[in-house]
């Protein structure tokens, strides 16, 4: 899907639900294909990327305004500390609160029993089985929907963030 202003918005949406909609119906010839961590983690990035597109196209209308959690959520670039252990900035990639699950933007939203209290009220609003791979086409569906997700997504990375610069402050 091209990114620039040449697609209308109402163009994009349309776009937006066929280009999931195609992966998903082709779901069965996938089962294997997805049995490789590869695979699953290729296609959580073309999701990421459909979810960064339509981010920038509901902007522009619709849904609101996105803000600066949005993108850190979809590219995985932000206080998670798998990103920050792969540069050095912390000693290791796992979940202070759950030990052997590595800190990814899927952990955080929609696993870590930290983010419980978060999480809940997005779950009522767009589905109690909201995964990576249904997540965006859900928060197309609504605003509420859309606000659900934001809410939550922006709940848990300013956590993640605070707890991020305390560590970063020296002893005293
Ligand atoms: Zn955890």
């Amino acid at each position: 899907m091209p990114n620039n202003s040449a697609i209308s918005n109402s163009k994009k949406r349309p776009l937006v639900s066929v280009s999931t909609s195609v992966p998903k119906y082709a779901g069965p010839a996938w089962v294997l294909a997805l049995q490789t961590k590869k695979n699953t983690s290729r296609l959580n990035s073309t999701f990421r990327l459909m979810a960064m597109r339509v981010s920038s196209a509901s902007r522009q209308r619709a849904h609101g305004e996105v803000n600066f959690h949005m993108p850190q959520f979809w590219s995985s670039h932000g206080c998670f500390k798998k990103y920050l252990n792969r540069f050095g900035h912390v000693s290791s990639p796992f979940c202070i609160a759950c030990g052997d699950a590595e800190e990814t933007p899927e952990h955080v939203v929609l696993e870590c029993p930290r983010f419980e209290h978060e999480r809940n009220g997005m779950r009522t609003i767009v589905g109690e089985d909201v995964n990576m791979t249904n997540i965006v086409e859900r928060m197309c569906a609504s605003k509420e929907k859309w606000d659900a997700v934001n809410r939550t997504v922006v709940q848990i990375m300013s956590a993640l963030q605070r707890s991020w610069r305390e560590e970063q402050r020296p002893a005293t």
